[in-house]
């Protein structure tokens, strides 16, 4: 086997501008508290900057948790009580308008 081999092959991700858009892909539909009240144990929160959201509804599509609220042409808006802070939703949001901010004991 030569050192190469195992080397990763470049990969272009689209950047989608809406839910609407997204290739019919396996998520499942989250259960909200499926694994009870997340608020205390969670390390980092994600945050949305209001501003910079375009109201895409790409995150709502993605936590596997089902806590992100969203309607049509709205900011959404984070269940904290159940965000177990995976930070799912900071990665495929396509604007950077998601942060995760360490939470205060
Ligand atoms: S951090 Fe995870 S659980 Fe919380 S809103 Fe984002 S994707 Fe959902
Ligand atoms: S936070 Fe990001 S992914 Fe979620 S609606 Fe706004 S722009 Fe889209």
């Amino acid at each position: 086997m030569k050192k190469d081999d195992h080397k990763t092959a470049d990969i272009t991700c689209p950047i989608y501008k809406s839910w609407r858009e997204l290739p019919h892909i396996p998520v499942s539909i989250g259960q909200k508290g499926s694994i009870g009240e997340t608020g205390d144990w969670r390390t980092f929160r994600p945050e949305i900057d209001k501003k910079q959201c375009n109201k895409c509804g790409i995150c709502y599509v993605y936590c596997p948790d089902g806590v992100i609220l969203f309607s049509e042409g709205s900011v959404p808006e984070i269940d904290y009580t159940y965000c177990k802070g995976c930070g799912i939703c900071k990665v495929k949001c396509p604007k950077k308008a998601i942060e995760m901010i360490q939470e205060r004991e």
